[in-house]
């Protein structure tokens, strides 16, 4: 047993970090100015995007994402059945009609051959306006596939890269948005690098990108080249469209741009802790397979326990807390939850749902702490 709790996953902030932070408090911009730019500029230098949009969160990104894509009550829209809950309730908030997509069990990501079957067997007028895919622990969607479906069956793809910024999707970065319209990521504590609360939107189109930048900002324009009523007044404004406050603050972007300079170091040490456990856990468990022409940024360790026994996995993660590691579980399929109304059951999501546990990853993980984590799990999947 572990003195003090052991985490699924910790931020790791250092006293660079610190300073870069207290040094925008003694300034006259706290909240919209020059360092947001600076870290929409290295971001999108970074993934290779044309432009990059942050957010106080990575779910007022998907909120914006969808609402930039013209999506309405009624839109038929289809996102994976294993994520985080704001993936789904950003088409939700817009009353669109969501239908949740079954996953690989290899990569938890969805599977595109059932992907695939389900938009053939759609009719015409019920095909999904959008399509919200989740990179799972970090690890890519095959891009390439759904870019080709896409094309088809002409939809938007909107990313959700919350879990991976660092990961490649083969030599493409993920946030490029190379196969998709948007790609959104989280700068929640949890995950590759923490702004404490933020997010950003990953975009190609100016045009998007300008409409994203008045959404957040309660759809307000300056631009006297589009105002709709002539005027000689400096101080005039015009709002043109329904938005809301969802800026990123100048600390949050502070903080950020320090962070970011230490990502490949996270993201190399998550990959270090990864194939430690895959080369140390019991095969009585299964791990992920991933594949080798992508990088995962590692955001989670997915197991599961070979038999998909909700019993079992409840005496597992109790006999893990016991011991004072902090398992947590990414994600109860989103359908499940009350608010959805479905009632749908997706086997395979259900079988991940029986059987998957996230086990510690994090940048200040001791290797010592993780041959105790490896040991201790062990000892329960070699017995049960
Ligand atoms: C963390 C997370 C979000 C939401 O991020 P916030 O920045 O906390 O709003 C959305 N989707 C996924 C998959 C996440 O893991």
């Amino acid at each position: 047993m572990f003195k003090k709790k052991i985490p699924y996953g910790k931020h790791f902030v250092d006293q660079k970090d610190i300073e870069a932070v207290k040094k925008v408090l003694k300034k006259d911009l706290i909240t919209q100015g020059p360092l947001t730019k600076k870290f929409e500029n290295l971001l999108a230098t970074y993934t290779g995007a044309k432009y990059s949009v942050t957010t106080n969160s990575a779910s007022s990104a998907l909120y914006l994402s969808c609402a930039v894509l013209g999506l309405k009550s009624g839109d038929d829209v289809w996102v994976s059945s294993i994520s985080y809950v704001a993936t789904a309730n950003c088409a939700l908030l817009l009353s669109c009609n969501i239908s949740f997509l079954d996953i690989s069990l290899d990569n938890f990501n969805i599977d595109t051959s059932i992907l695939e079957n389900k938009l053939k067997k759609t009719q015409k007028k019920n095909l999904p306006k959008v399509l919200i895919v989740t990179h799972l622990a970090g690890e890519s969607c095959d891009l390439k596939k759904l870019y080709d479906l896409k094309k088809k069956y002409k939809f938007k793809i909107i990313e959700d890269a919350s879990h991976a910024l660092g990961s490649s999707y083969k030599k493409n970065k993920i946030g490029d948005a190379k196969y998709s319209d948007l790609v959104v990521f989280s700068f929640h504590p949890v995950k590759s690098i923490t702004t404490a609360e933020g997010g950003a939107i990953m975009v190609n189109k100016y045009e998007i990108k300008k409409k994203l930048e008045y959404l957040k900002n309660n759809g307000i324009i300056k631009d006297r080249k589009i105002f709709k009523t002539k005027t000689n007044s400096n101080w005039y404004y015009e709002q043109h469209y329904l938005g809301g406050n969802f800026r990123m603050n100048e600390l949050q972007a502070a903080l950020g741009i320090s962070q970011i300079k230490k990502l490949k170091k996270f993201i190399n040490k998550r990959n270090e802790i990864a194939d430690y456990y895959f080369n140390n856990l019991s095969n009585n468990l299964i791990l992920p397979k991933y594949d080798s022409s992508n990088i995962c940024s590692y955001h989670l360790f997915i197991i599961r326990l070979k038999k998909n026994s909700i019993k079992l996995k409840n005496k597992f993660y109790d006999y893990l807390k016991k011991n004072k590691i902090d398992v947590n579980f990414h994600y109860i399929p989103i359908y499940k939850h009350p608010i959805y109304k479905k009632k749908v059951k997706l086997p395979l999501s259900e079988k991940y749902y029986n059987s998957a546990l996230s086990i510690p990853i994090y940048y200040s993980l001791k290797r010592i702490h993780q041959k105790k984590i490896i040991k201790i799990i062990n000892n329960f999947v070699n017995y049960n």
